[in-house]
């Protein structure tokens, strides 16, 4: 049986979407696969209004801005991506590899994985409300700075997300920060800046209510000691509090994993013959979750797929300024 593509990606964050460029560079014909409605893996689901500042070219690059700039780059024929489209199943068969996915199923003679951190869903506070008011004043993402300018703001967290996102609305919006701990777990020059900035802060605080009719209203909190309560008016809430990650379906594709991320060698091979990964998904030592070297990662792997895909055919360094795209 043949197959539908030489090489599919699975997972269409950044590393993936620049897996499809290598292909085109190396003139293999791939398919990406994302579960998620749009491309762009964590730049576009959990940061793209923020700015990037290591992107070797980019001085300042806002995250939505990047993920843009890579399609426009990367996806030559729109009918190779396929967005909605969640991978369940990766099965060895004939030298192929049959993938099943929540559309059907598909064939390719590799396979890239590049699914990153796997479904993330945000930590949620679990108060009372918090579920009800999701998209109406509660938000753990920012998808928009416009959505939150002007706005009575409360951010809740401690970490770098939080601490960032109070810094970005201090001037333009009315901010207090909630944090349950003694300390900020974020970059000491950020909560310099935050603590310069005259923000209310409230910590050890914590959530303990939430209340409005059909949007958020107002958010109650207290002292960790149980000295004090306040309530406070509130047209958006913030939760900043991290994520949990979930590997999914991919635990059950046979790959050898350490510490819940595939292991990879030098050419990015997985253990299992004709399937590769690169990006966050993988570990090897020293590896750093970082886009650069995300994309250092993918152009060996789909180079190792190519060769994998078309055995014999040893398809070496290619330039992009020879190919001339
Ligand atoms: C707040 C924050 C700030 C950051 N700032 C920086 C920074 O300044 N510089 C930097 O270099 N890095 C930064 N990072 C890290 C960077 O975002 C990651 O290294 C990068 O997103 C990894 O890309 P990826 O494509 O490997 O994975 P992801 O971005 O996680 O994308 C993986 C994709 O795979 C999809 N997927 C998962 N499972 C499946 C499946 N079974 N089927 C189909 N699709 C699937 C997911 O939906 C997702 O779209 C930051 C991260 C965070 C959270």
């Amino acid at each position: 049986m043949g197959s539908d593509c030489d090489i599919a990606i699975v997972g269409g964050g950044p590393i993936g979407i620049w897996g499809l460029y290598h292909s085109h560079l190396r003139q293999v014909d791939a398919r990406l696969f994302d579960s998620l409605p749009e491309l762009g893996g964590q730049l576009m689901a959990m940061y793209p209004e923020k700015d990037i500042f290591d992107v070797a070219g980019f001085p300042r690059v806002l995250a939505r801005e990047l993920v843009e700039q890579l399609v426009a780059q990367s996806v030559d024929d729109h009918s190779r991506v396929r967005v909605g489209e969640k991978v369940l199943s990766l099965t060895a068969d004939e030298g192929c590899w049959e993938i099943g996915t929540t559309q059907g199923q598909h064939r390719a003679k590799a396979v890239v994985v590049a699914t990153g951190l796997g479904a993330f869903r945000p930590k949620t506070l679990g108060v009372a409300g918090e579920e009800r008011f999701e998209g109406r004043g509660v938000a753990y993402f920012v998808k928009s700075l416009q959505a939150l300018a002007k706005q009575r703001l409360v951010v809740v967290g401690g970490g770098d997300s939080a601490v960032d996102w109070v810094n970005t609305f201090s001037e333009r919006s009315q901010v207090t920060l909630v944090h349950r701990l003694e300390r900020f777990q974020a970059h000491p020059a950020s909560v310099k800046r935050l603590l310069d900035s005259g923000t209310e802060v409230l910590m050890p605080w914590e959530v303990c209510a939430l209340d409005g009719a059909d949007r958020l209203e107002s958010v109650t909190v207290r002292a960790l000691d149980g000295s004090e309560e306040r309530r406070l008016p509130c047209d958006q809430l913030l939760v900043c509090i991290g994520f949990n990650a979930d590997l999914g379906p991919l635990k059950a594709w046979g790959l050898t994993l350490s510490g819940g991320k595939v292991e990879v060698d030098r050419e990015m091979r997985t253990n299992q013959p004709g399937v590769f990964a690169a990006g966050d998904v993988v570990t090897y030592p020293g590896k750093q979750n970082l886009i650069a070297i995300g994309f250092a990662e993918i152009a060996i792997a789909i180079r190792s797929a190519t060769e994998h895909a078309f055995p014999g055919v040893k398809s070496g360094l290619t330039h992009s300024s020879s190919r001339g795209f």
